[in-house]
């Protein structure tokens, strides 16, 4: 089937895509100093190359598809190969993996029948390590001649560099060693030495090495062996070109079949070999080696990005054979990759709880660190502007583990022309009034207290589990209730008919049942509740506690405010900030009127006895503690799970005896309780010298 030609827009995506991946290979290769992340790189490669397969009228001689690395650098000797030194096709996902495997077999004219399992072959499965090949000539035994891959057919000549390297041996460890024999691998640079070398450079003022890959490379081309031997390079070898004769005049002896043997041979000539190679019988095997080093490669002292896997039997590489630019019997598995490019689809404006706007970038989905991310916060309309965001750019986003994704840059080499820059809109996409921001605020605001968003928002708020926990009020249903206008304010939802609940889109009889008793059961929570579910700005669940024990209803707490914030900043852990929120708020009308409704719905806005009497027995009102409060003026940081007591209990606890608990922890944290499976929090502590308690010890503490 001939493909369809390309769209005018594809030809000048394949274009632009060529210039900047050119552009980016020259600074990589040849300058050592890279000018975008290495996935990024990929995954634009792997676009240009998608393009390019699809409509083969877009290749052009110059495409970086066509070629491995980049040319030799000036100042040192460009020698040409024996053998070509390739590159290897990446895998992205397991599904990749398999299809190359696929691919393998019918090259092999192995494919099974349909519905037959597929052959086993064995692999070996060595890590990828991110550094510089170079391939080592050894005559009779001795080092003769070491070279970088260059362009895969010419390389830099840097013999006197490489004979620095403690790892390259200079003379084989063989009784009887070939005429000539040619061994590949991988240079690196350690990470603590990589490390090291930037802050050299910093103190320099030097520009900083991007990755030990390019530390590395940019070593190796050092022209004073003495640097080179100075930053200690290792080397590890993985393969082995043996000639056809082995030395005139002498039989040959036994030589490697497999890859695997080709390591051990390697290893009795007196290189290092990785030791984490493994030979795997199948793809299953594969897939678990990848899996095992995910893990385990965190913890080595050298950058790898992936896993290279190889066909065992050297007799079916042969067989295999290669592509333009890689061997067909090899394959680098990629882990996940924490940036990658995306293409920006539309600018959405989210509009808070708090009447704030926040940008929000909608992309074409990418896989980041494990999960597919499509929408990213720009933050506010000033990191949208540095950004300098227009219609259609294609975007860097980052994700790393548990991090939410960011857009960190703009590849503006690859905006379409005539697009237009993107920024905040000057009304409310909600509800259409003008948009504020104030002098000297990075937030910009809709302040119309109506606003359907800024309701929804503070609906959601008072329904969530902290604050009121009105079980069956989800966001969906919230969103019906705001849009049919049956609701304009919290206490709106105390009026609610039964009936009317019952006939909305997904209630019914039960479910409106349901609702109502959550709700008049909402009644009966603490004043604390209460309070955090007033959503006043700065007030979370730990200052609503700490409020409400030292100002026992909402009049006291008005009162406190409006005086000024002595009082309020009288507060154990509550800041001016907060004093100011609260004053705000208490002298907004709208807000008051809120309080009068609430109360009318059956709200207490105050403790009951019971609270009033524990606060009194407790932390009083934010001074010191009697012997019913232990704890005042203490911080505690809860990490892992511990034996008996839930996060929520433990928590509960240390705050009835005046304690606070904090999430993050810092040098004023006073104690830091650890459970099983604490994380990075107890680590931090150990290294701050925080003390740690387990739950015996917390609750040694708890007791009077
Ligand atoms: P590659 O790095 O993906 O794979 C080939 C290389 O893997 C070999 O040359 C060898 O050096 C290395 N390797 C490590 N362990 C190995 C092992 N056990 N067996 C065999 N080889 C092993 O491909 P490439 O052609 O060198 O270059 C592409 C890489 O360079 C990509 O990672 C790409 O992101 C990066 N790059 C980045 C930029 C940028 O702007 N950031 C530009 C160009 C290239």
């Amino acid at each position: 089937m001939v493909p369809p030609p390309a769209a005018a827009e594809q030809a000048t995506r394949a274009a632009e895509l060529r210039r900047l991946l050119n552009r980016a290979a020259h600074a990589y290769y040849v300058l050592d100093a890279p000018v975008m992340e290495d996935p990024v790189y990929d995954r634009l490669y792997r676009e240009l190359l998608e393009l390019e397969t699809a409509h083969p009228e877009l290749q052009t001689a110059d495409s970086p598809t066509r070629r491995v690395g980049g040319a030799p650098a000036d100042g040192f000797t460009s020698v040409e190969h024996r053998i070509g030194l390739l590159s290897l096709d990446n895998a992205f996902s397991l599904e990749e993996l398999e299809a190359w495997y696929g691919r393998l077999l019918k090259v092999l004219d192995r494919s099974p029948e349909p519905g037959a399992p597929l052959p086993e072959l064995a692999m070996v499965g060595e890590l990828k390590i991110d550094g510089n090949a170079l391939a080592l000539s050894y005559e009779h035994g001795v080092l003769v001649r070491a070279a970088t891959r260059g362009d895969g057919e010419r390389g830099e000549e840097i013999t006197a560099n490489v004979r620095t390297i403690q790892s390259v041996p200079l003379r084989l460890q063989l009784e009887q060693p070939p005429a000539w024999v040619e061994v590949r691998g991988e240079a690196l640079i350690s990470e603590p030495t990589f490390a090291a070398l930037n802050v050299e450079r910093a103190a320099r003022g030097e520009a900083l090495f991007a990755n030990p890959r390019n530390a590395c490379a940019g070593t190796l081309r050092q022209l004073d062996p003495k640097v080179v031997a100075a930053r200690r390079l290792d080397f590890f070898a993985y393969t082995l070109h043996l000639p056809g004769d082995w030395q005139a005049g002498t039989p040959d002896p036994p030589r490697p079949s497999t890859q695997w043997d080709s390591l051990q041979w390697l290893q009795a000539a007196g290189f290092k070999v990785n030791p984490n190679a493994a030979l795997l019988p199948s793809l299953a095997a594969v897939e678990a080696f990848f899996a095992r080093w995910e893990e385990g490669r965190k913890a080595l002292p050298y950058a790898t990005d992936g896993v290279v896997v190889k066909l065992n039997d050297l007799r079916l590489q042969a067989d295999a054979g290669f592509t333009q630019k890689a061997p067909r019997w090899a394959i680098a598995l990629k882990y996940a990759a924490e940036e990658a490019p995306s293409r920006l689809l539309r600018l959405a404006c989210q509009v808070g709880r708090t009447g704030v706007v926040t940008p929000v970038a909608e992309f074409e989905p990418v896989p980041l660190a494990g999960t597919t991310v499509s929408r990213a916060t720009l933050h506010n309309a000033d990191r949208l502007a540095e950004l300098d965001l227009h219609a259609g750019d294609t975007i860097v986003v980052r994700k790393a583990g548990e991090i939410i994704p960011e857009v960190v840059r703009v590849l503006s080499e690859l905006r379409p022309a005539g697009a237009a820059r993107l920024e905040l809109p000057h009304t409310c996409p909600e509800c259409g009034s003008e948009l504020v921001r104030e002098q000297g605020e990075a937030a910009t605001r809709c302040v119309n207290s109506s606003c359907p968003a800024i309701l929804r928002g503070a609906l959601r708020h008072w329904v969530s589990k902290g604050a009121l926990d009105v079980d069956g009020a989800g966001s969906k249903l919230i969103e019906q209730l705001v849009e049919k206008g049956l609701v304009g304010s919290i206490a709106d939802l105390y009026r609610l008919d039964r009936a009317l609940l019952a006939s909305l889109e997904r209630m019914g009889e039960k479910s409106a049942d349901n609702l109502m008793a959550a709700l008049a059961a909402s009644r009966a929570q603490p004043w604390h509740r209460q309070l955090y579910g007033l959503g006043i700005h700065h007030v979370g669940e730990v200052n609503a506690k700490a409020l409400a024990r030292a100002f026992p209803s909402a009049a006291e707490l008005a009162a406190a405010a409006s005086a000024g914030p002595e009082r309020i900043t009288a507060v154990f852990g509550i800041g001016g900030e907060i004093a100011q929120s609260l004053q705000q708020w208490f002298a907004t009308p709208a807000n008051q009127e809120l309080l009068r409704e609430l109360a009318q719905a059956g709200f207490s806005l105050a403790a009951d006895e019971a609270e009033r009497a524990a606060a009194a027995t407790g932390a009083g009102s934010g001074g010191a503690g009697g012997n019913g409060a232990p704890l005042v003026g203490q911080t505690f940081v809860l990490t892992g799970t511990l034996p008996s007591l839930s996060r929520r209990q433990a928590q509960e606890r240390i705050e009835a005896a005046g304690g606070k608990v904090s999430s993050s922890v810092s040098r004023k944290t006073s104690y830091v309780v650890a459970g099983e499976e604490a994380g990075s929090k107890l680590t931090k502590a150990e290294s701050l010298g925080v003390a740690v308690l387990d739950e015996a010890g917390l609750l040694a503490l708890l007791a009077p």
